[in-house]
C-alpha cells in the first residue's frame, strides 16, 4: 500500500513525501479510505501509530476539494501540547495550500487566538475550556463545521471536560462527519459514540499493547531509595534522552530539585507549570537541552517526542492503561526503547494487570552495587496514598 492509492490532492501527497512518509501506517490504511468517502468512524489507535495523519489528511483533502472559507473542521483534544502538536501536522501538511488553522488552548493569552479566529480559520484544534470561553464571547463560531474530530476521548472523560464537550457539541451542526478516536472505551465513551455518530465504521488496530521495540524492566525497591536508585541507574545509563514519570506535580518538582543537584540537564513537565514553562520544557527536551524530563501523565499521552531512550516509571501509573501510554513515549516509529519501572511491594498487583496486558512476566532487575538494605531514616513521612487517576489536580 503506498500513499498515492488514496487519491489524495497532488499538494497533500507532495507534503507526505516531504515528511518522508512512505507507506501508510495500519491505522492510516484502514482510516483513510473510509474517512474520504465520508464515514463516521470510532478509532482505537495507540498513540505513535500515525493516528494524527489517519484524520488530518481526509480533513484537508475535503477542504481542498470543495473550498470554502469558513471555519470547517474542529479537532477536539485534551491537552494544550496536544492541541499544539495537530496544529503543527496541519500546518506540515497544508504548506503551499492556503488552509489555515489555529490551536486554541488556556494558559496563553486568549488575545492571538482571537485575532486568529477573526482573521479566519477552516481548521480549529482546541482544548475544551477555552473553546467555550471563545465560543460564548462570540469569537468562534461552529455553525458551519462538517468534519468533528474527538481524540483522545478516554482521556477527556479522566480529565473531567465531558460536560465542557457536550456544551460545544450543541453548538456543532448535526449534520457532519464525525470520528472519535479512544485508546479504550469505558461506557461513558461508549455512550458519547452513540451521541456523536452516525452508523460509524470501526477502525482498531488491535490490542492497546506496547510496541514490541520497547525492553521492559522492574526495579524491585523500597519507597524510601527511589530516589538514590534513580540517581544511581542514571550514573549507569547512556543518558541521552530520558522520560520520567512521577505520580504527583509535587514528587515531580521534588525529584527535580534532588536531579537539578547532580550533573544532569534536567527539566519537568506538570500541570503547575505555566504554559510557558511547558513549552519551553519540552522543546528544550526535544531538542537536547536537558536530557531528562521529569513529567507527570500529562505528558503521557499522545506527545510526539523523538528519540526518547528510556522511560523511567519513578512512579507506578494509577492503571495499566497509563503504563501502556507513557511507555509509548519510547520505542516509537521502530527505533528501540527501555521502559524501567520501579516497583514497591505496594505496586504489585499493577505489575500483574500489566503482565496479562503484555501477555508475559516482566523481568526484574537489581543492581549488585546497590544497598537495598538501607533503613528508612526515622523522620521519613510515610508516602502519601495513591489518588485515583481522575483527579487531575494532583498532575
Ligand atoms: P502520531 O501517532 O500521529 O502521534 O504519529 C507518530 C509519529 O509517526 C509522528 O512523528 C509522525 O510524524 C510519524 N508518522 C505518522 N505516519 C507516518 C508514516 N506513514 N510513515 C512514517 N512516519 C509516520
Amino acid at each position: 500500500m503506498s500513499f498515492t492509492q488514496f487519491n489524495l490532492d497532488s499538494r497533500l501527497n507532495a507534503a507526505i513525501k516531504r515528511a518522508g512518509f512512505i507507506k501508510p501506517t495500519p491505522i492510516q490504511t484502514s482510516a483513510i479510505p473510509l474517512a474520504l468517502a465520508g464515514h463516521d468512524l470510532i478509532g482505537t489507535a495507540q498513540t505513535g501509530t500515525g493516528k494524527t495523519a489517519a484524520f488530518v489528511l481526509p480533513i484537508l483533502q475535503k477542504l481542498l476539494k470543495v473550498p470554502g472559507k469558513r471555519t470547517r473542521a474542529l479537532i477536539i483534544t485534551p491537552t494544550r501540547e496536544l492541541a499544539e502538536q495537530i496544529h503543527q501536522t496541519i500546518g506540515l501538511f497544508s504548506t503551499g495550500t492556503k488552509i489555515r488553522s489555529v490551536a486554541i488552548y488556556g494558559g496563553v493569552g486568549a488575545n492571538p487566538q482571537i485575532e486568529a479566529l477573526r482573521r479566519g480559520a477552516e481548521i480549529i484544534v482546541a482544548c475544551p475550556g477555552r473553546l467555550l470561553d471563545h465560543m460564548q464571547n462570540k469569537h468562534a463560531n461552529l455553525g458551519t463545521i462538517e468534519t468533528l474530530v474527538l481524540d483522545e476521548a478516554d482521556r477527556m472523560l479522566d480529565m473531567g471536560f465531558l460536560p465542557d464537550i457536550k456544551r460545544i457539541l450543541r453548538q456543532v451542526p448535526k449534520q457532519r462527519q464525525t470520528m472519535l478516536f479512544s485508546a479504550t472505551f469505558p461506557q461513558e465513551i461508549v455512550q458519547l459514540a452513540s451521541q456523536t455518530t452516525n452508523n460509524p465504521k470501526r477502525v482498531s488496530i488491535g490490542i492497546v499493547r506496547p510496541a514490541h521495540t520497547v525492553d521492559h524492566t522492574l526495579f524491585p525497591v523500597p519507597h524510601h531509595l527511589k530516589k538514590q536508585l534513580l540517581i544511581r541507574i542514571l550514573d549507569q545509563t547512556d543518558t541521552k534522552s530520558i522520560l520520567i514519570f512521577t505520580r504527583t506535580k509535587h514528587r515531580a518538582q521534588n525529584l527535580l530539585k534532588k536531579i537539578k543537584r547532580t550533573k544532569y540537564k534536567v527539566t519537568s513537565l506538570h500541570g503547575d507549570r505555566t504554559q510557558g514553562q511547558r513549552r519551553q520544557a519540552l522543546n528544550g527536551f526535544k531538542n537536547g537541552k536537558y536530557q531528562i524530563m521529569v513529567a507527570t501523565d500529562i505528558a503521557s499521552r499522545g506527545l510526539d517526542i523523538d528519540g526518547i531512550s528510556h522511560v523511567i516509571n519513578y512512579d507506578m501509573p494509577a492503571t495499566a492503561d497509563a503504563y501502556i501510554h507513557r511507555i509509548g513515549r519510547t520505542g516509537r516509529a521502530q527505533r528501540t526503547g527501555e521502559a524501567y519501572t520501579f516497583m514497591t511491594p505496594d505496586d504489585l498487583v499493577l505489575v500483574q494487570k500489566i503482565e496479562k496486558i503484555m501477555k508475559e512476566k516482566l523481568p526484574k532487575k537489581t543492581l549488585s552495587d546497590f544497598d537495598y538494605t538501607v533503613p528508612k531514616p526515622e523522620n521519613q513521612q510515610k508516602p502519601r496514598k495513591r489518588q485515583p487517576r481522575t483527579v487531575t489536580s494532583q498532575r
